[in-house]
């Protein structure tokens, strides 16, 4: 079995506003492998970025703050680290990668430049080192003529081109852990077909430890070991890829309703039912299942009691009263 890298034990991260206590994150608890890829998925706004965010100290303080919880690497609880022992694990140990590749570069610096400073902010590397390694780096994520590239502007390459640059950046201190949230959602059908492709040989080559962030489920089947479904804040399901996929009986009602409407890597927008109702209040939330108002399956329970994990097989749990003593078995 392999060894846990990283593991999310009850988190909860709130946003404290005037109009009240948004439960972004609420109660949520996985565990990130070594050389595995999870991928966190679920519809907007359902907390999967505001995890990220926690695991790296980068939850805007107010209006946002951890409440309760670990998040425990490498024998440190990250909740409580230091700031300074935090600067470190970010970017050196950790590192993300955004949505939006655009406005994560910096417009007025080279790609090139970009990457010999994060790698000599992290290491004692001179600056002829740094630039070599850049243009290493450049290579491996498939970047043509990298040498060339490197003295580019970010708003001279392609949007494919720039996600591959951040990709790069974020290796530069070949961190243990990478986070990529959405590292797809702007790029067209080919070029996801081709980032999901350095992250499967990142993850090969270098054994790094991937946190794949994503709204479409299509993704989870091309990159992922395991799948943690989120929604409203909380964790629903979680299961390995295979299990998930090919054992429907098992499924979460909110999972199967993302397999049915979200996009795979090949198909088409235009023909995709979306699920029905909207994603409740994090404010004031609904009573007992959060996903009630929307469930087919609801039975009276669901809107009395929140459902407890059950571990429906070996790895796999679902928080479902159609799985628990309570509820009715399907
Ligand atoms: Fe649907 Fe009830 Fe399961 Fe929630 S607990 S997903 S409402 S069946």
């Amino acid at each position: 079995m392999k060894e846990t890298i990283l593991s999310v034990r009850n988190l909860k991260t709130y946003f404290f506003t005037r109009r009240g206590t948004v439960r972004a994150v609420d109660d949520v608890d996985f565990e990130l492998k070594k050389g595995e890829c999870l991928c966190l998925v679920g519809e907007s706004g359902c907390g999967k970025t505001v995890t990220a965010l926690s695991i790296l100290g980068l939850v805007d303080r107010p209006p946002g703050r951890i409440v309760g919880g670990e998040i425990n690497y490498d024998g440190i609880n990250l909740v409580s680290c230091l700031p300074a022992r935090m600067r470190q694990i970010r970017g050196r140990e950790i590192a993300m990668i955004f949505q939006d590749a655009q406005s994560a570069l910096n417009p007025v610096f080279t790609i090139g430049d970009q990457i010999v400073e994060q790698i000599k902010l992290h290491s004692e590397k001179s600056h002829r080192q740094a630039r070599e390694m850049a243009i290493d780096l450049l290579k491996e994520v498939g970047i043509p003529s990298p040498d060339e590239a490197a003295s580019y502007y970010p708003h001279q390459l392609s949007g494919g081109m720039r996600q591959r640059a951040m990709i790069a950046m974020s290796l530069s201190c070949d961190p243990r852990i990478l986070i990529a949230d959405e590292p797809t959602t702007a790029v067209d059908v080919t070029i996801k077909a081709q980032i999901l492709d350095i992250f499967q040989r990142l993850k090969e080559s270098r054994q790094i430890s991937l946190l794949f962030i994503t709204h479409e489920m299509g993704l989870v089947s091309e990159i992922g070991d395991r799948v943690a479904v989120m929604y409203a804040g909380k964790i629903v399901e979680i299961a390995s890829v295979t299990e998930l996929l090919t054992n429907p009986i098992f499924q979460h009602p909110y999972t199967s309703s993302l397999i049915k409407c979200l996009p795979g890597i090949t198909q088409e927008r235009e023909r995709l039912e979306s699920i029905p109702g909207t994603v409740p209040s994090l404010i004031d939330p609904p009573s007992g299942c959060l996903f009630h108002p929307r469930c087919a399956k609801a039975m009276a329970i669901c809107r009395e009691k929140e459902p407890p994990p059950v571990n429906v097989t070996k790895g796999h749990t679902v928080f479902c009263h159609l799985y628990s003593a309570q509820g009715m078995k399907k």
